[in-house]
């Protein structure tokens, strides 16, 4: 796939060893983690749009889209589709969105790819903001979600 020469800004970069999701993946931070699998973990947003919402992330870091291959790109939206099936019942959701920014412009505020999976009830339809939520409920929503997944294939 061929690329503009001009960069993606973004305020956001950090090299590498800086990267608060690669820290996230490599487990020196916390994070409420629900899926893992050889290349990709997800964990729960901490600021979220939603009970559940979710960010998809690939391992290996790399800014935007246009840091990723073919595979990888196709790779990491497979995920965020997957993981949806356990997030929507785990929250008895209706529905959900996918989310993928890039660049400053695109309102990125961490330089490490990431999928945001957000589900999303039809009560709620319309409304979409950042909600808060206890610890308490942070750990319980993981965890159901958690149980969805261990049913998946
Ligand atoms: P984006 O605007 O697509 O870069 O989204 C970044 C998302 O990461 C935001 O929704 C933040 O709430 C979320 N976020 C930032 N720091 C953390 C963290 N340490 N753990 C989980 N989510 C985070
Ligand atoms: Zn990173």
């Amino acid at each position: 796939m061929k690329r503009p020469s001009k960069p993606l800004y973004n305020s956001a970069s950090v090299p590498e060893k800086d990267c608060i999701f690669c820290k996230i993946v490599a487990g020196k931070l916390p994070s409420y983690r629900v899926y893992e699998d050889a290349n990709h973990v997800a964990f729960l947003d901490i600021n979220p749009f939603s009970k559940g919402h979710t960010l998809v992330c690939p391992k290996r870091h790399g800014e935007t889209l246009w840091d990723m291959d073919e595979k990888e790109i196709a790779d990491v939206f497979m995920v965020a589709s997957k993981v949806s099936t356990a997030i929507v019942p785990a929250m008895n959701a209706d529905g959900f969105r996918l989310m993928q920014n890039n660049g400053e412009a695109a309102n990125q505020a961490v330089a490490h790819i990431h999928v945001h999976v957000i589900p999303s009830k039809l009560e709620e339809k319309g409304k979409f903001g950042r909600i808060k939520l206890t610890e308490d409920e942070m750990a319980g929503v993981a965890e159901a979600i958690r149980k969805e997944v261990a049913k998946l294939g």
